[in-house]
């Protein structure tokens, strides 16, 4: 399918408002979910069938050009299939006429990708994590969500109302007059609406086209390089050399208490058991959700303050430098991951991204190899080590004492400066920002440099990119070092 492009000057993003839906809704909105994960389980049915039947008739001999035949995946071949079988499979039978289409749309469609995507990622031409084959989702454990492309989607004139297909209307929990306003006004046309359930209340995502208002950001000459951590959530240092920190709130760790009394609650009431087929009981469930408000809660507030703090450096910085983290390899460590978890570094670089294009200024990424805690941020000599014992960077060379993420900061923001090419830091080339103002004289962003396999080491064995580097103190190099987006 073609990829959908926005009018000049407009932009699709999303808007997620919190429903509070009265008993009929809510039925509704759990019955659509409940339609698209059956619909999805149909459709992995009908795909793994003929593969398994494939198997068992060459087990038997049969030849190559005898066996049944494969059945396509895409979404209007799965769509059909569905539709020629919804009267009589028992699956369906009886009951699919009480949702919208689009509810088994939702589910055939999500089959469709998992399909493409496992085979893509067999065939080496999908990045990331190995794809397995499509399973069933279970009754459980699947998350309860359905999207809506066609029919009526709206925003009632009260603006505290939102229209969505054989739903009917639902009550929004804030007042989005502003939203509606915007509509009338023929800046902003809704594509798509997704209801789900997250964290035990109703949403409702609605994609738009929004007309993009570039909104002039506080400082747009200077930088800021971030450097992430545990103990200080943001250590900021900017192109002025001033110093900034957002601490740690540590919402996970604060609570842990209530938490290991919640838990401890649930453990003496008699859960499932898959084992045994165990159903839970009515007290384990009013436990159990009990504990889930906890956690509810702790991602709450995790989202708030993570909102508020890149919000704040997207509208004031022209630049902004973080770095390139390894969280998932960081999660990895069993001492740090709960806090690494907490803290959502990848969740703070990805609001990052998308809120300085919405600004239309920089985010740099720096290298995962660059080392901005080991290099002294004013003679620019690199230490060989500094375990992560050491707070205070202390240079051999030139006699700077730091703090050592107050350090990395620094010259991280130092780090901008140079990608200008001026070399003074904070000092941007005003007539280059201001001619394209939403970044297309940018560089695109560099594919990491591969490590090669050099000729005449044995076994092909990759070492570290920094072996053999680790033993003195290097002048750092700073073309590499850089990936723009
Ligand atoms: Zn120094």
């Amino acid at each position: 399918m073609r990829k959908f492009r926005p009018r000049a000057g407009f932009t699709v993003l999303a808007h997620k408002l919190a429903l509070d839906p009265n008993a009929t809704a809510n039925r509704h909105l759990h019955s659509h979910a409940g339609a698209a994960r059956a619909a999805y389980n149909g459709a992995v049915a009908y795909i793994t069938a003929v593969w398994w039947q494939r198997k068992a008739e060459q087990s038997y001999g049969i030849p190559e050009d005898q066996l049944t035949e494969w059945r396509s995946w895409s979404l209007p071949s799965l769509r059909k299939a569905f539709n020629a079988d919804k009267r009589t499979n028992p699956r369906f039978a009886g009951w699919w006429e009480e949702n919208s289409k689009e509810a088994y749309n939702t589910g055939l469609a999500g089959a469709s990708a998992a399909f493409d995507n496992y085979a893509k990622s067999k065939s080496g031409k999908r990045k990331g994590r190995t794809m397995g084959i499509p399973r069933f989702k279970s009754k459980r454990k699947a998350r309860l969500t359905c999207r809506f492309t066609t029919g009526t989607i709206r925003i009632e004139p009260d603006g505290h109302h939102v229209t969505l297909p054989r739903i009917g209307t639902v009550r929004l929990h804030e007042d989005r007059c502003d939203l509606r306003a915007l509509i009338d006004a023929g800046n902003m046309r809704v594509l798509s609406a997704t209801a789900r359930l997250d964290r035990g209340r109703w949403f409702v995502s609605l994609q738009v086209e929004e007309k993009h208002e570039l909104v002039k950001v506080a400082r747009p000459d200077a930088a800021v390089g971030i450097d992430l951590g545990i103990k200080t959530l943001a250590v900021l240092a900017d192109s002025d050399g001033v110093l900034g920190e957002e601490p740690n709130p540590r919402h996970l760790d604060r609570a842990q208490t209530q938490l290991r009394r919640a838990g401890r609650a649930v453990s003496r009431r008699r859960g499932p058991d898959r084992r045994t087929g165990q159903q839970a009981s009515k007290r384990w469930e009013k436990a159990n959700q009990a504990r889930n408000k906890i956690h509810h809660r702790v991602a709450n507030l995790r989202e708030d303050t993570l909102h508020k703090m890149t919000t704040r450096l997207a509208s004031e910085y022209g630049t902004i430098i973080v770095e390139d983290l390894n969280v998932a390899g960081m999660g990895r460590n069993r001492r740090l991951s709960r806090r690494v978890a907490d803290a959502a570094f990848g969740e703070i670089r990805r609001r990052l991204t998308y809120k300085t294009r919405r600004h239309g200024t920089r985010l740099v990424v720096a290298d995962r190899w660059f080392p901005s805690s080991k290099t002294c941020s004013r003679c620019g000599v690199v230490k060989a080590k500094l375990p992560l014992s050491m707070r205070v960077f202390a240079c051999g060379n030139c006699g700077l004492v730091l703090d050592r993420d107050a350090n990395a900061g620094h010259n991280l923001a130092a780090l901008a400066a140079r990608t200008t090419g001026t070399g003074v830091a904070g000092d941007l080339d005003p007539a280059k920002a201001e001619s394209k103002p939403r970044g297309a004289d940018r560089k695109t962003r560099a594919t990491r440099p591969r490590r090669k396999a050099q000729a005449g080491r044995a076994g092909g064995v990759i070492p570290s990119p920094r072996a053999g580097k680790e033993t003195g103190d290097r002048q750092q190099d700073t073309g590499a070092q850089l990936a723009l987006w």
